[in-house]
């Protein structure tokens, strides 16, 4: 690394062309990491930063180090000891790599937007017609680019209450009545970082889940 002398200013500033004005050296202490970066040539950490609101935006402000460490031996040696860390603990499974049978926190506060696929696949596997399971099931609203129709009904008004296919009477005892015609919106929930989990439930457990939903038809009442 090149140390600039700042006695040197002008010479150094003629022979690189960079402006070396000592006011220019931010030298405030370095307190509070936010974010480290590292690439296979720099390592940046943004610091210190600061939020100022205002009524109709916030400013967010951060100091930033940037420093090419590839020729620097005692950098080059933190970075492996980072590396070799991560190799470490590369294959650690992570706790929530499944849901706890009968969880269905998810299943409750969000609201599954539904394409016409889904809304297809769903009318097909409860023997309705697109029509049909579009009035009962769902609460149209459709998307900007018309790939969402809507998302799926729960069974009252209040945003956590239940999906209206989800049985099961308790947690623990929670299972989707349509699981195989699912929305894509459910397949692609993941238990993996999902920090809604009913955290009371055993992960070991198991049950027997129950009949799947069925749709009320003339003459013989049953779900919805
Ligand atoms: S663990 Fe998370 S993703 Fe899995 S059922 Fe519970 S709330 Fe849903
Ligand atoms: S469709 Fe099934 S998986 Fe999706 S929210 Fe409803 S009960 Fe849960």
């Amino acid at each position: 690394m090149e140390t600039i002398d700042l006695t040197n200013l002008r010479n150094f500033a003629r022979r690189t062309g960079q402006q070396t004005h000592p006011e220019l050296l931010d030298a405030r202490p370095l307190e509070h990491v936010n974010k480290i970066e590292i690439d296979e040539e720099h390592i940046t950490i943004e610091f210190d930063e600061k939020t100022t609101r205002y009524y109709n935006t916030n400013e967010i402000a951060h100091r930033e180090w940037v420093y090419k460490y590839n020729d620097d031996p005692a950098f080059v040696n933190a970075v492996r000891g980072v590396i070799e860390l991560a190799r470490k603990h590369l294959k650690e499974m992570p706790e929530n790599i499944a849901c706890p049978p009968g969880c269905a926190e998810c299943c409750s506060g969000y609201e599954p937007f539904v394409s016409k696929s889904d809304v297809q696949r769903i009318a097909d596997h409860l023997g309705l017609t697109y029509a049909e399971t579009m009035e009962r099931y769902v609460v149209a609203r459709p998307s900007a680019d018309s790939y969402h129709v809507g998302w799926l009904r729960k069974v009252g008004d209040d945003i956590s209450d239940q999906c209206v296919f989800l049985m099961g009477n308790r947690s623990g005892r929670y299972y989707c009545g349509i699981y195989p015609a699912r929305p894509g919106d459910c397949r692609e929930f993941t238990p993996i970082g999902c920090d809604d989990v009913d955290a009371s439930l055993p992960r070991k457990s198991s049950f027997k889940v129950g009949a799947a939903f069925q749709p009320k038809r003339r003459g013989r009442a049953r779900n919805g």
